[in-house]
C-alpha cells in the first residue's frame, strides 16, 4: 500500500540546501564533511528502497525519513514499515569497512576511533516513538533494526542478538517481510497519515553555513556532477565537466527551484532568474521559460512568480 508523501527516501533540507551550495561556496572542511555523510546516508536509504521496490508487498505500508518529535524531542527514523500487528522502525546505516564492538562502544578497525553506536541511537529513538503510539493509543508492538546496506561493512566481535540486518542478510529480511503481511485495514493507514502529519519539515539541530546572495557563485549547476553547465544550442545545456545534457527549460526551473530553496524570502523575478542563472544571454527567453512553467503574479514592475499549484 503506498501512501505519500514519505513513500519513499526525501533528502532531507540541510542536504538539499548543502548539494546546492557545495559547488557555489567554499564550505569548511566540518561543513564539507557533514554534506559527504549526509550525501552517503541518503544513498544508503535510496537502496534499501531499490530492495524494497524489487520485492513489493501490498501488505504494509512504509514510510521514510519521519522528522518527529517527542517529550520537546527531536529523532528521525528512517523507515517504517506498518504490517498488520508490528511495526518496525528502521536505522539505515550506510557505513563502510571494518569496525568492532567491545561492550557497548563501536570503534573502527584499524584507526581504533570510536564512533557514535548506532544502538544506542535505535534505543533512543525505539524509546521516543513509543511515547507517540502511547498517546496515539496506538497498540502495536515495535520491532527496531539497524540496517546496514553497504556491501562493504563488516563489524567484527558482534553479539548474536544484537538487532541488526547485516547486508548479506537484507533480502531476506525483506522476503521475510512480505511473507508475513497480512491484510491492513482503515485503522494502519489512518496510523500512517497521522505519523505523516506530524513530521517536522525542518530540524532545529540542522548545521547550515551561512551564506548570502552576493557570495554564491551563480549559473546552473549540473544533476551530475556539481560543476556549471554552458549551452550548446538555443535548447540545450551542457556540462564541460562530465558531458550531462539537459533542455535549458529544465535546467532554468531547477535553478529556479534552488533559488527558492536558498533564499524563500526572495520574489521570483525575470532579472533575478537572470541574474542567477547567468549563462542565458536572453532575458526574453528566461520570461518565456518562468511563464510557461509558473504562474506571474502581476504587479506593474513589481510582478513576479510563483509555483503552480498541482
Ligand atoms: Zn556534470
Amino acid at each position: 500500500m503506498t501512501i505519500i508523501p514519505h513513500n519513499k527516501p526525501m533528502p532531507p533540507k540541510e542536504l538539499q540546501i548543502l548539494t546546492s551550495l557545495h559547488p557555489r561556496m567554499k564550505l569548511s572542511t566540518t561543513e564539507k564533511q557533514n554534506y559527504e555523510n549526509l550525501h552517503k546516508g541518503f544513498l544508503g536509504e535510496l537502496k534499501f528502497y531499490d530492495l524494497l521496490c524489487n520485492h513489493p508487498s501490498t501488505n504494509q505500508i512504509t514510510l521514510f525519513d519521519l522528522l518527529l518529535e517527542s517529550n520537546n524531542t527531536e529523532f528521525q527514523i528512517d523507515s517504517l514499515i506498518i504490517n498488520q500487528n508490528t511495526i518496525f522502525s528502521l536505522e539505515i546505516k550506510n557505513f563502510e569497512g571494518d569496525f568492532y564492538l567491545e561492550g557497548d562502544k563501536w570503534y573502527v578497525v584499524g584507526s581504533g576511533k570510536e564512533i557514535r553506536s548506532p544502538l544506542l541511537q535505535l534505543q533512543r529513538t525505539e524509546y521516543l516513538f513509543k511515547q507517540i503510539l502511547q498517546k496515539l493509543h496506538v497498540n502495536m508492538t515495535i520491532k527496531p533494526y539497524i540496517i546496514f546496506i553497504n556491501d562493504d561493512f563488516t563489524l567484527y566481535q558482534a553479539p548474536i542478538a544484537l538487532p541488526a540486518i547485516f547486508p548479506t542478510q537484507v533480502k531476506r529480511f525483506i522476503n521475510k517481510l512480505n511473507a508475513n503481511s497480512r491484510k491492513l485495514t482503515a485503522h494502519h493507514t489512518k496510523l500512517a497519515k497521522k505519523l505523516i502529519s506530524m513530521h517536522l519539515e525542518e530540524s532545529a539541530h540542522s548545521r547550515l553555513p551561512s551564506y548570502e546572495y552576493h557570495q554564491l557563485q551563480k549559473g546552473i549547476t549540473c544533476r551530475t556532477c556539481s560543476e556549471f553547465l554552458s549551452p550548446i544550442n538555443k535548447i540545450k545545456l551542457k556540462c564541460q565537466g562530465c558531458g550531462y545534457e539537459e533542455a535549458v527549460d529544465y535546467g532554468v526551473m531547477r535553478s529556479v527551484a534552488e533559488f527558492n530553496l536558498l533564499f524563500p524570502n526572495k520574489k521570483i523575478t525575470t532579472s533575478q532568474i537572470h541574474e542567477w542563472c547567468v549563462v542565458i544571454s536572453s532575458k526574453r527567453r528566461i520570461r518565456e521559460i518562468l511563464l510557461r512553467h509558473m504562474t506571474l503574479i502581476r504587479n506593474g514592475r513589481y510582478s513576479y512568480y510563483v509555483f503552480k499549484k498541482i
